[in-house]
């Protein structure tokens, strides 16, 4: 028997910082109903699987997980599971059919109904809530921000592109843009929160418009970064095509704007780029790269990258390779190509094979690996602020990132910075992908 008490919920979290953030606003209504998170999910009486459907592999391991987790229900038949995230708005009811153990399937734009599905679900009957209504609510307050570090700030939903590889637009569904002065309270709330670092985000989040007004990106930027007390901020993702002169005179404008970008280019060939639908060619990306630079000398740029994408010949790749020497990203996210379903790209003619795709993907991986390896070994000696996020018992480490978003460990000794909190340190040692340092 188990004893009874508060209600317990799990929720799983895959793919991109909306969908973190989609779990921070599920997690705040369970509690604000009386529910606790629990780190142990047999112990849940909710569990919720919060999915991306962006890669092939992604979609197989949410299903997967439900295949475990439907077996907790011999234990506790009470116990709820829903299917959320682009997964959800992507198969819809289809998923109901295939597992009957799942309880609900509930989409991206809906995440803010989650408290009525769950008493649907008690009255019996299995929800399917997807799709895109006119009216979003932005409940600022039934988020739980517990256990996080920075305040995440929905400025845009949604994406009006269409590259052909992307699966986003269906399970994200058109642009919705959020009024300044919506965001500015909600920014202005998480500083007196005591967050020090804000990030905003958007899948086109450069792409930011006042609903019905004249003001772009570049005031957003303006206004948030002068708001007392935002000692660092973010913005993720941004379209290359979007960025414009304006924005860049904000980034060098303010020096909380953190001095870290991520600009996806997908690809370094221009044919490549034509068949994606991307819209700019790599010379453009280049020109915007260095009016970036310009602006801020130390800026780190992370960017994505597909790697057989169909038609993609050799040269094409090592014109990918080129890019990547060339601009010295400290980071990439590279992936073979993954097709998915309602995308444009299934229907393009001459596919790559796995073994090609692979071997491409693990050049590029290896490449990338000297290149941090080269830029960290620069920053040696440098003296940089870390936000605080975490500490391991094992190794006495403490870790943190610093504003251009790398990763610092350092000793917890002599005292152990507060989570949260900026602690100055001097990089002692460079790894590929992190930094060893000392509090100063
Ligand atoms: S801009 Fe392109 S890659 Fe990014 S979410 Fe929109 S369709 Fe997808």
């Amino acid at each position: 028997m188990r004893p009874s008490a508060a209600k317990k919920f799990w929720i799983e979290t895959w793919g991109c910082q909306m969908n973190e953030l989609d779990t921070q606003r599920m997690a705040g209504q369970l509690m604000q109903s009386g529910m606790l998170p629990t780190r142990d999910v047999q112990d849940a009486d909710v569990i919720l699987l919060n999915s991306c459907s962006v890669r092939e592999k992604a979609e197989n391991k949410v299903f997967s997980q439900l295949g475990r987790y439907r077996r907790f229900k011999s234990d506790n038949p009470d116990l709820v599971i829903g299917l959320c995230g682009c997964v959800a708005q992507q198969v819809g009811e289809t998923a109901l059919d295939r597992n009957p153990d799942l309880d609900f399937v509930l989409g991206p734009a809906r995440v803010g109904e989650l408290g009525r599905i769950l008493d649907r679900r008690r009255s019996g009957e299995r929800v399917v809530a997807t799709g895109f209504p006119e009216e979003r609510h932005f409940d600022i307050d039934t988020i739980s921000r517990a256990g996080s570090y920075k305040g995440m700030v929905t400025v845009i939903e949604g994406c009006d592109k269409n590259c052909t590889f992307c699966i986003v637009p269906l399970t994200r569904g058109p642009e919705r843009c959020r009024p300044l002065e919506e965001i500015v309270i909600e920014v202005e709330h998480l500083v007196d929160y005591g967050f020090l670092e804000i990030e905003l985000l958007g899948q086109t989040v450069n792409h930011w418009r006042q609903p019905g007004g004249q003001w772009d990106f570049a005031d957003l930027l303006d206004r948030v970064a002068r708001i007392h007390g935002v000692e660092r901020l973010r913005f993720v993702t941004s379209y290359p095509r979007d960025f414009t002169p304006r924005m860049v005179e904000q980034f060098a404008r303010h020096p909380n704007i953190c001095p870290y970008l991520h600009l996806p280019v997908q690809s370094g060939s221009d044919r490549v780029l034509k068949r994606m639908g991307r819209g700019y060619t790599v010379g453009e990306f280049g020109d915007l790269v260095e009016q970036l630079r310009k602006a801020r000398p130390a800026l780190a740029l992370s960017t994505d990258l597909i790697v057989g994408f169909p038609g993609e010949t050799e040269a094409d790749f090592q014109d990918t390779v080129a890019l990547v020497e060339d601009v010295g990203f400290a980071s990439i996210f590279a992936f073979k190509y993954s097709p998915r379903p309602g995308t444009a790209a299934v229907h393009l003619p001459d596919p790559i094979d796995d073994g090609t795709a692979s071997r491409r993907l693990q050049e590029l991986l290896e490449l990338q690996v000297r290149i941090q390896r080269n830029l960290n070994e620069q920053l040696v000696g440098s003296e940089m602020e870390v936000l605080v996020t975490g500490w391991a018992e094992a190794t006495q480490l403490q870790s943190g990132r610093t504003a251009c978003h790398r990763i610092v460990h350092f000793p917890a000794k002599p005292t152990a910075q507060p989570l949260g909190s900026m602690a100055p340190v001097v990089i002692e040692k460079a790894n590929p992908h992190s930094l060893l340092a000392r509090l100063q």
